[in-house]
């Protein structure tokens, strides 16, 4: 196991930088770091400058107009682009539903629908999450039921991730409903402009409206939008959510955060002095810092073995669960360094141009908003519970 970097990849990460600082809009880069709204227009201004450059696929193979990226270049590329104050790539399109098109899709969906994901010019959604049916997966009831050449769909998808700009959505539904629930499932591609989809915002706690509900009523889907095989969806879908689960430590957003912590923390006092010199504030960021370390090299040594041709494994479940501890902890001290500042939850202020009144530091603005979003990493990708059960079993063989 090597965790230092090679001459090569240093130079990697130079040409990365260098592309960075003369590709990511100025007024994009403010939103990221400042945690100000980001629109639909900006993560697609972001990925049209990087697939100019040839890099809109960081994680493709090259035959598909990817990048052909080793998984450590991968790695420093995310972790440039996180430092920089770059948007996070949407990843429904590029990461989760193009690798299931390219390993079992036919060649005419590929033809059809990689190069849009590539060129961020159609924007897809994911249509796994039905009421009663997030953990337990196998048990999703949005039924497709095969009518000549197309399938008629009827059910509701939920908390689908701006599915409000979704030009697709991949969908899970249920093919058959007389065997085991994990083989009659199929995987759909599903034009969103199609008659029957109703989409209905759900309004989280920090004001966003991010997530949806998604409702089918007698949808029609022609046939050839059926990935693989009916009712070998559970395989694809499985596959689809070992590729979500990369990169999911998220170690570049934590050091951009964990940054941006202690500038804040330097900026507000405590008894005349600088917060971060307060010995209590400052061991709880020291904490958070040591925590950051030995996830680094966690993950720097499953890049390691995923060199080495080994698949990262059940330490993906590591990962995940402990990176978006740190990255909930961050915003947790972030609240708390700002005081009663982030008790005001105003999402106006928090738009870019504004220049209405903060209630104390503009910084301050944001915080408690992102604060409140930063629950979902918890949940979502596969929840921390679930984590910690795929732990016990594979690692700990209890
Ligand atoms: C902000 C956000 C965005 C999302 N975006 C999408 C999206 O775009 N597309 C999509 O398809 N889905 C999306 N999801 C759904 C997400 O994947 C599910 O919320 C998640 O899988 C958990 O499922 P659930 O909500 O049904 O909770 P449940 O499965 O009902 O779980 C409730 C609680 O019980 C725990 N639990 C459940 N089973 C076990 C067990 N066996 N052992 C121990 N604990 C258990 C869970 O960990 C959780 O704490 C999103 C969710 C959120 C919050």
């Amino acid at each position: 196991m090597n965790l230092h970097f090679t001459p090569e990849e240093q130079a990697f990460r130079h040409e990365v930088k260098q592309f960075i600082a003369a590709s990511l809009p100025a007024d994009i880069q403010h939103k990221v770091h400042n945690g100000l709204i980001l629109e639909r227009d900006d993560y697609v201004r972001w990925q049209q400058a990087l697939h100019a450059r040839g890099w809109g696929g960081s994680s493709w193979a090259k035959e598909f107009g990817g990048t052909g990226w080793s998984a450590v270049q991968k790695y420093i590329f995310e972790e440039e682009c996180a430092a920089a104050g770059a948007p996070r790539i949407v990843p429904f399109g590029v990461k989760m539903v193009a690798p299931v098109i390219m390993a079992f899709g036919s060649p005419a969906q590929q033809q059809r629908f990689l190069p849009g994901i590539l060129s961020g010019e159609e924007w897809w959604c994911q249509g796994y999450s039905e009421p009663g049916s997030g953990s337990d997966l196998a048990s999703v009831k949005t039924s497709a039921q095969r009518e000549g050449d197309h399938y008629l769909v009827n059910g509701q998808k939920t908390w689908t991730t701006q599915a409000q700009y979704a030009d697709w959505i991949f969908c899970l539904v249920r093919t058959d409903n007389e065997v085991k629930p994990q083989r009659g499932i199929s995987f759909l591609l599903i034009d969103m402009k199609s008659p029957g989809i109703t989409v209905r915002p759900i309004i989280t706690m920090d004001g966003a409206h991010e997530v949806n509900e998604v409702w089918f009523d007698n949808v029609k889907v022609p046939a050839e939008n059926l990935v693989g095989e009916e009712n070998a969806g559970w395989t694809y879908a499985k596959f689809l959510l070992g590729h979500e689960r990369t990169n999911i430590a998220g170690i570049g957003i934590a050091k951009r955060e964990l940054a941006r912590l202690k500038r804040i923390a330097s900026q507000e006092t405590k008894n005349g002095k600088p917060l971060i010199e307060d010995p209590h504030f400052s061991l709880r960021i020291a904490q958070i810092q040591i925590d950051l370390n030995a996830l680094e090299i966690t993950n720097l040594r499953v890049l390691s073995a995923e060199e080495q041709r080994r698949t990262p494994g059940p330490e993906a479940s590591i990962l995940k669960i402990k990176g978006t501890e740190i990255q909930q902890a961050i915003t947790e001290l972030m609240t708390q360094a700002v005081g009663t500042y982030a008790l005001p939850l105003r999402r106006e202020a928090m738009a870019a141009g504004y220049d209405g009144e903060h209630a104390g530091p503009a910084y301050a603005s944001s915080l408690a908003a992102n604060y409140l979003n930063m629950r979902k990493l918890s949940i979502y990708g596969g929840s921390n519970e679930i984590q910690k059960n795929i732990i016990a079993q594979m690692i700990l063989g209890l």
